[in-house]
Parts: C-alpha cells; structure tokens; sequence
C-alpha cells in the first residue's frame, strides 16, 4: 500500500516529459496508447503510476479543474492508494531466469480490457518491461492496438525503443525518458535518510539511474570500483612488477566464480576509469571526482596511445562478456592479460 497517492510533483527530474503528459491530461487528450522509454531506474513507471492515477481519477471527466488531478480524495484516488482499483491492471515480466511477457499474460488483461470498466470511465493498463514481451504476447497485444477498445489506455515500459516491434511502434505515442542529473539523483537519494550510506559518492557512479543507486548501495558497487581500480593498478605496474601468470591465473579463478552481471560491473568500472584518464588528459573534469589523485597515478602508466588501445579493448571484452558462451573466468584471464600487456 502507498502511504500517499504518487502526484506529478513527487516526480524528480523529467520535467518536459511532465509538462507535456500534464497538458494531455488538462486537455483530455491522452493517446490509447503510449511507450514510456530510456534506461532503467530513472522515473517512467512512476510517471506511468501517476498518469494512470490522473486518468481514473473523478476529476479528470470533469470539464474544468483538470490541473489538480490525481486529487487524492475521490473514491477512484483511494482505490488506487490502496492499490485495489478495479480498473488498473499492471503487466510484469515473469521467470525464474529469463524474465518474460508472454501471451496468456497479455491475454488476460486485454480479456479484462474489453469489458465495460468497473469504478472510473476507463481502464488504464501498464505493461511494465514491454520489452521482454516475446513475440506472441507482441502480436495478441498488436491487435488491442489496431482496434482500441475505446475506453481502455495501454502505457508501455522498456528500456530500448529498439526492442519494441515497429508494428506496435507505429501504433503508441512514444516518450524518450534520459537519465537523471546528478543533483536530481541525489535529491532522490536524499529523501530516504540513512538508506544511503554515501549518496554523493553514489550519485557518481549511478549513471543517472535511482534503481542503479539502490543496487549499488546493496552490492556492494564503491567497494567494486575501488578493486577495479586497484586491479588496474597492479596490471600496469603501479605498485611494484606486474602480476606474473600464476597471479593472473589466481585473479581469472577468483573472478570467475561471480555472476555475469557482477563481473560487468567489474568491467564497467574498467571503461570508466580509462575514460575518466583520458577526459583529465583533455583538460576535463573527470566523472569520478573523488578518484582524482588515483587517477592521475595511474594515468602515468599509460600513453595517450596505449589510453586508447586499452579502450577499444575493454569494449570488446565488455562485448565478449554480454554476448559470448565464453566462460567468465576464461574472459577475466584473457582481459588481464591484454590489459597488462597493452604497448
Ligand atoms: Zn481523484
């Protein structure tokens, strides 16, 4: 249950997006069909939540007074408090492994979509993660979109434009969504006090992303970068002679053993530190602020040459690691050795 209803003014950051949804409410002209889209953790289901809200909301069949919806006290705005409207179906992504849509799922809610709402005069329904819904689920859904059920709204979820297919493209009203800035970020943070042990520190390496943040405060994410860093280190020589085989192999059997996705945020912390060495050697501001003196140390350690052959290798072992059978440890080994003997 929410303690509060959410309102257009408890979303941070997005503001055009905001103001442009907020005039199609006071106007009364929502499209059937939108696509909320950008990286993950940055707002858009809390957008989709709020303009589900506004659209069921008493106030919104009302001539005037549109400005002020979700009102947060008629019959429709409780219900949806309470997360019990009626009339407000959300779809996720289920599975144990793969997280997909598929078709009964999508089925079910357009069987509930073709009936006549209970409580407001339309029905709002979120599909959350669009982009894992599997061709099946796509198309059932296609056709909902082809025929609109007059009083139903359908906002999509995802991640990538790219994923979603052109045919339901065509057919919703798509709204880029961009990451947070770092001082929207951190005002984010900061409403949860002490959830965030260092919500600067994070706000750095969060990408723009709230969901980024929570996760890395939960994993562990700064201790990560500061091995990532020391890793880098020790590779080019920083702290005494490189590591010999033996070493690499012993690091390659360590790192093997995390997950795919922890080890990406190994690696993702490898490419930003490289780029965080070449912007300062432009004369930037490098994004990890704090790391400045390590950075400068370690930049010794590279030419401007090298810099750049340790990029392009760090986007291929990134591009190995996400696409490739390639055992995780045999990817670490292999990384740690170009990285060390990049000339
Ligand atoms: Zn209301």
């Amino acid at each position: 249950m929410m303690d509060n209803l959410p309102s257009w003014s408890s979303i941070v950051g997005h503001r055009e997006k905001v103001h442009r949804l907020r005039q199609m409410v006071e106007a009364g002209r929502v499209p059937h069909g939108l696509l909320f889209y950008g990286p993950r953790g940055i707002g858009k289901r809390l957008t989709a939540n709020v303009l589900a809200a506004s659209l069921l909301c008493e106030r919104f069949d009302l001539a005037d007074g549109k400005e002020n919806i979700p009102c947060g006290v008629c019959a429709a705005c409780r219900e949806m408090r309470e997360q019990t409207h009626p009339d407000f179906q959300v779809v996720v992504p289920e599975g144990e492994k793969l997280k997909t849509i598929k078709i009964e799922m999508v089925r079910e809610v357009i069987g509930q979509a073709q009936k006549v709402p209970v409580l407001s005069r339309r029905r709002v329904i979120i599909i959350d993660g669009a982009d894992s819904m599997n061709e099946a689920a796509a198309n059932s859904l296609l056709k909902t979109l082809e025929e609109p059920v007059s009083e139903t709204v359908f906002i999509l979820v995802a991640e990538r434009q790219a994923s979603i297919l052109p045919t339901i493209l065509s057919r919703v009203t798509p709204i880029a969504f961009s990451p947070l800035s770092d001082d929207e970020l951190l005002t984010i943070l900061m409403r949860s006090p002490g959830k965030y042990p260092s919500p600067q520190l994070l706000t750095l390496i969060a990408d723009g992303s709230a969901g980024r943040a929570q996760e890395l405060a939960e994993n562990g994410g700064l201790e990560r970068r500061a091995e990532a860093l020391n890793i880098l280190k020790e590779l080019r020589g920083c702290c005494g002679k490189k590591p010999d085989m033996p070493e690499i192999f012993a690091r390659g059997e360590k790192m093997g053993k995390l997950s795919r996705s922890e080890l990406s945020d190994y690696y993702h912390y490898f490419r930003r530190i490289v780029e965080d060495i070449r912007r300062m050697e432009a004369g930037m501001v490098p994004r990890y602020r704090d790391l400045q003196a390590d950075l400068q140390q370690l930049s010794a350690a590279y030419t401007a040459e090298q810099l750049m052959k340790t990029a392009d290798i760090l986007s291929e072992a990134y591009r190995r690691l996400t696409t490739s059978n390639m055992t995780a440890r045999l990817s670490v080994e292999a990384l740690m050795i170009e990285l060390r003997d990049v000339a």
